[in-house]
Parts: C-alpha cells; sequence; structure tokens
C-alpha cells in the first residue's frame, strides 16, 4: 500500500495532536487520528494515570471521542498512530479488539515514527485477524 495524501492529513493531525499527550510516567506520547466516513478527524492523545492500568491510549481515547460525536460501527475509514519511538508502533492488542468493533478489516491503519520518519501502512483485519466481533456473540 501506499501513502494517500488523505493517509498524510491523518498523519499530520495525529502529530499535531500529540502535542497535548499526557505521558509523565514512560515519557512515550502517542497521537491518534481517526477518519471517520465523510472525512471529519477525530484525533486523541495517551493519557497515563500514577496508578498505571488506568492509563488509556491515544487509539482508544480518539475512538471514544468519536462516538461521542455519533460515530457508528463500520463507519471510521482510517486511523494514524504517530510516535517518537525508537522503531515504529502499532496499536496494542486492547485498542485492536475496540478499533475492530468500529471499524471493517480493510480499515486503513497509518503508523508514523517521527524519530525516523518512517511509515507503515496496513488494515485493522491484519493487526487482528479473526476478531471477536458482535457477530460472535449468541442471538
Ligand atoms: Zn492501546
Amino acid at each position: 500500500m501506499k501513502l494517500t495524501p488523505r493517509d498524510r492529513k491523518l498523519v499530520v493531525a495525529a502529530t499535531r495532536a500529540r502535542k497535548h499527550c499526557y505521558a509523565p510516567y514512560s515519557r512515550f506520547g502517542v497521537g491518534a487520528a481517526l477518519e471517520l466516513e465523510g472525512g471529519t478527524i477525530v484525533t486523541g492523545v495517551n493519557v497515563e494515570n500514577c496508578s498505571y492500568g488506568l492509563t488509556v491510549c491515544a487509539e482508544r481515547n480518539a475512538l471514544t471521542t468519536a462516538v461521542g460525536k455519533g460515530l457508528l460501527p463500520g463507519k471510521f475509514t482510517a486511523l494514524a498512530v504517530v510516535t517518537e519511538a525508537d522503531a515504529v508502533v502499532s496499536p496494542c492488542g486492547a485498542c485492536r479488539q475496540v478499533l475492530a468493533e468500529f471499524g471493517a478489516p480493510d480499515t486503513r491503519v497509518v503508523m508514523h515514527n517521527l524519530k525516523s520518519g518512517e511509515t507503515q501502512l496496513t488494515t485493522l483485519g491484519a493487526l487482528l485477524p479473526h476478531s471477536f466481533t458482535p457477530l460472535s456473540l449468541p442471538r
């Protein structure tokens, strides 16, 4: 896959959002940007807590913000995640599961590293194959 202008726009939005992360313990700042159907972009940052287990990732913060703006399952089209680590970073397992509830398997995921300038592209389906979805529940 190749970066599209929309992917680049998402990376810029995630990079801008990342400046507002709250990561005093790990110093691992993350910015995320979701593209909703229609082109609206919603951002999120990681928010740590002194009770470490209460930390919430940037991806889930972006998603919950989008849900608060009316996002319905299947209605986000792309995600960008931006970090400044030693390598490109992908969403954690918890975020992959939460994202899979609202995105399709072919939803684009753009992972950008500010330190190296490297960008990798993948999809939600590649990050979480055989995911547990609402269809997995008994009816
Ligand atoms: Zn996460």
